[in-house]
């Protein structure tokens, strides 16, 4: 991994060779280890070879991401011979040093504390007084101009088909001061963007009873809805990931409306079936959750609604299928994501019911991706027409140079209000004045496909 502060002095420094791989809850983890080790004179090293030490911070949510976990690891010994391994498949050892004896150590998610001293025991910190100054917000592997901000770790539910709360234990949330404090060191850094996530953001505080703690003179309790508004005061782009429907969030849908957050929720609703949200033990599954969201488009009919869902679970009948395709066509949401069931060693929903065969599983997929596309396209033809302000992400030239000034006209990729990076679309933007990264530019959108919008931009 690439490091963004390179020294005269880092050839000196103890070298490690990081790979993060999963979800953004494990990229913030990496991102905090990776900032400790920097602060404590270690540099980042561009490939394995050469390394004094690899680190894997390892995904095991689904038996294919143990798979690509285990890939990693054995790569690294045979590049390096010096690995250390970390995140969720640390919290089963066994199942690593079976397959790697020769791994240095393992340990499991979220003990920083425990890589960092694992590292120092293979190979010692150098103390390096220009090493040791770090930029405040730290290390980040995100673009300059968005930034994960994770608010708590772990998760009280217990969904059937989910190993999480095994593997990182119930919800700890962090202190609302402490999460500002972070999002202003942030910002202050060029962040334009915060992507506010957890495994259940609108849980947060729960643990914590609300706490308030002491925040600019005044104090800021541990609320999903308190959070929101006063991250929104920090003039920058706020994006709610992970939000389940419980009858709170409502209350966050008038900030959306006002401009303080942006009007995106990313709500995993993993199936429409009543019966199946029963065995999967989903969390606010109960709610009403079409009305709620008429209710929230009538407050705030901007509103970006992403979602996923699970095809195949065990014991999905047709008929529960059906329920879901006329569910989305009733929804109609903007984004949705499908996973076919992967039956996770541990999770209770494999004894739940029989297993749906994979035949079956790959023809709903197919089923419910064309279903959905139909809908995502109609919603993105709406913004035929208007302007929308879109973050730039790349910029180059019609030739592929970098933009600058007299290179001529510059063609970026951007996102709009309604697509959070990496999962959702694109917008494709021409521009006669060069655009640079992390510049939010008015963009009149022109063509629409059923991901990505095309358009040019009019106001800097
Ligand atoms: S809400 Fe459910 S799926 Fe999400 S982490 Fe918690 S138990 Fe897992």
């Amino acid at each position: 991994m690439d490091d963004q502060t390179p020294s005269a002095d880092a050839a000196r420094a103890p070298t490690v060779s990081f790979v993060s791989l999963g979800c953004p809850k494990a990229l913030v983890d990496s991102e905090r280890i990776i900032t400790r080790l920097r602060a404590e004179g270690y540099a980042l090293a561009r490939s394995h070879e050469g390394a004094d030490l690899v680190v894997v911070n390892t995904c095991g949510f689904l038996d294919s991401a143990q798979a690509e976990s285990l890939a990693a690891i054995g790569k690294a010994l045979n590049e390096n011979g010096k690995v250390i391994v970390t995140g969720c498949m640390g919290a089963e050892p066994e199942t690593i040093t079976a397959a790697y004896p020769g791994v240095l150590a393992v340990t499991g998610p979220q003990q920083y504390e425990s890589v960092v001293a694992a590292v120092h025991r293979v190979v010692p910190p150098r103390h390096d007084p220009f090493l040791d100054l770090l930029p405040p917000e730290g290390i980040k592997l995100t673009p300059r101009h968005y930034a994960y901000l994770k608010i708590s770790e772990g998760c009280n539910n217990r969904c059937s088909f989910c190993i999480i709360p095994k593997l990182r234990g119930d919800l700890v949330s962090r202190p609302a001061a402490d999460v500002l404090r972070e999002a202003e060191r942030l910002v202050a850094a060029g962040v334009k963007e915060l992507l506010v996530i957890s495994q259940d953001t609108s849980a947060y505080g729960v643990d914590l009873k609300y706490a308030a703690s002491a925040w600019k003179g005044g104090e800021l309790r541990a609320k999903f809805l308190d959070l929101a508004r006063a991250l929104g005061e920090l003039g920058v782009w706020v994006r709610l990931h992970y939000v389940y429907p419980y009858p709170h969030v409502d209350d966050v849908i008038p900030l959306m409306a006002e401009g303080k957050v942006l009007p995106y929720l990313d709500v995993p609703f993993q199936h429409a079936s009543p019966d199946v949200l029963r065995r999967m033990r989903r969390p606010a599954a109960q709610e009403k959750t079409l009305e709620r969201i008429a209710r929230w488009r009538d407050i705030c009919p901007d509103l970006t609604i992403r979602s996923t869902f699970i095809v195949g679970f065990p014991g999905e009948t047709e008929g529960d299928f059906e329920v879901l395709l006329d569910w989305l066509d009733a929804a109609e949401l903007d984004r949705v994501g499908c996973f076919r069931y992967e039956p996770v060693k541990g999770a209770v929903a494999n004894e739940l019911a029989p297993p749906v065969a994979d035949a079956v599983k790959e023809e709903r997929w197919h089923r419910l991706m064309r279903r959905q596309q139909a809908i995502s396209a109609r919603r993105l033809e709406r913004k035929l027409g208007t302007r929308q302000q879109v973050i730039i992400d790349e910029a180059c030239t019609r030739d592929g140079r970098r933009p600058g000034p007299g290179v001529g006209p510059t063609v970026a990729k951007g996102r709009s209000k309604a697509d959070a990076p990496e999962i959702d679309g694109t917008v494709h933007v021409a521009s006669r004045r060069p655009l640079r990264v992390g510049e939010i530019a008015t963009v009149r959108i022109e063509r629409a496909d059923a991901y990505d919008l095309f358009g040019t931009a009019v106001g800097f």
